[in-house]
């Protein structure tokens, strides 16, 4: 095989394909990022929404940034703009409870304009770009080749349904029956809190995410074919305040959401991001997690100990994993119905989760 041409290739260019190349350069690795999309059309924003422009890339997200990932951004050189978020509101059926984060703020943020910022980041450190998408990857003992370029290693950031991990032969099958999807779409209206509120119906979670001074996202996060126009109907406070209120985005979805990895690495390749297994975004931390992962692959990859990245992504996820899947198994339980109840009947208790959270 060809003698590698770059340090690290990354497939996929989004948030945590982009953090991996960044940290890359920050560290004096050489990194060329192989990404299909992200040409002027691949945003659809709408109005009050950081819009399109090369290198910017929609996808259906909740857009909340928790607190805890705004400095690891910033450490990056990167300071998207945003709406802050000051705490977490949990809803349903006239009951409320609400903390405010202790410390720090975390910030809504349009992924388009997450995707700009990161980019154009990765483009000031002279990070590679390469428009095509991966379908076969070639390895030998040194260095390993994707879409024409070779690497000494490549990490598989290309998200949930990720072509890396399968052609590495590291996918588990997942069982179909009651995963959960999200959908997301956004309002032309000025936030009317800074809280990110969750409204709990019978069978869907919609959370409602301020983006702009003039802009509200919400995604809705439940079963296969969950009507969200229904779901936020049955929401009446949330269907009263988009009474009028014009869509600003198109409905986009994505899913399933429980995605396995038998392990996180196979020869020169590792896996970061979604691509190397996901949960569920009920607990809003994917970009959390995914800077942590792309952090800690490539120092594992600088040190020269990328044997070790497995059990740091163990270490770095194992909050993530164990609160996430907690929490999905009550949320699709019979004890569904108790959770608000419960968290206006222990303020402490949902403090102390969302705390958690906000780390
Ligand atoms: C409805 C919903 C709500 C969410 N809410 C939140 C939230 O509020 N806060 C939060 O932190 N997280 C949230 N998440 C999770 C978050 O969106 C993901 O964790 C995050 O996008 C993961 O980033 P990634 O870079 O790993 O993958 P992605 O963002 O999926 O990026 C993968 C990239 O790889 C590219 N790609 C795919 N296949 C190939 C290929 N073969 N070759 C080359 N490139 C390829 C794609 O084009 C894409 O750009 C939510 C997710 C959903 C679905």
């Amino acid at each position: 095989m060809a003698a590698p041409q770059v340090d690290v290739l990354i497939v996929g260019g989004g948030p945590v394909g982009l953090a991996a190349a960044i940290e890359a350069r920050l560290i004096g690795l050489s990194a060329t990022i192989i990404e299909p999309r992200g040409g002027p059309d691949s945003a659809d924003g709408g109005s009050g929404s950081a819009d399109g422009g090369s290198g910017s890339i929609d996808k259906a997200c909740g857009e909340g940034i928790m607190p805890g990932a705004v400095p690891a951004l910033a450490r990056l050189g990167v300071a998207p703009h945003g709406h802050p978020l000051r705490g977490v509101s949990y809803q349903s059926a006239g009951r409320r409870v609400d903390h405010r984060f202790r410390s720090g703020s975390g910030l809504g943020v349009r992924r388009t304009e997450l995707s700009r910022a990161l980019a154009g980041r990765a483009e000031e450190l002279g990070v590679g770009r390469v428009a095509d998408r991966v379908d076969t990857i070639e390895q030998d003992g040194a260095s390993v080749t994707a879409a024409g370029v070779t690497g000494r290693y490549l990490l598989g950031a290309d998200g949930l349904h990720s072509t890396v991990r399968r052609l590495c032969g590291l996918e588990i099958a997942v069982p179909q029956q009651g995963r959960r999807f999200g959908l997301r779409r956004h309002y032309a209206i000025a936030p009317w809190s800074d809280l990110i509120e969750v409204h709990w119906t019978p069978l869907a979670e919609a959370y409602v995410t301020p983006v702009s001074h003039d802009l509200v996202g919400i995604a809705l996060l439940g079963p296969a074919r969950t009507d969200f126009d229904e779901a936020i109907a049955s929401v009446p406070t949330l269907a009263s305040r988009l009474a009028g209120v014009a869509p600003a985005s198109t409905l986009r979805g994505a899913g399933p959401f429980d995605q396995r990895a038998t392990r996180r690495s196979f020869g020169r390749v590792m896996l970061v991001g979604d691509a190397s297994g996901y949960v569920d975004a009920i607990t809003g931390e994917g970009i959390r997690v995914g800077l942590a992962q792309a952090r800690a692959a490539i120092e594992c990859i600088a040190a020269g100990r990328p044997g070790y990245y497995e059990r740091e992504w163990m270490l770095r996820t194992r909050d993530f994993r164990v609160l996430t899947a907690g929490l999905v198994a009550v949320a699709t339980s019979p004890l569904r119905g108790a959770i608000v109840p419960a968290a206006v009947a222990l303020p402490r208790l949902f403090g102390g989760v969302v705390e958690r959270l906000a780390r």
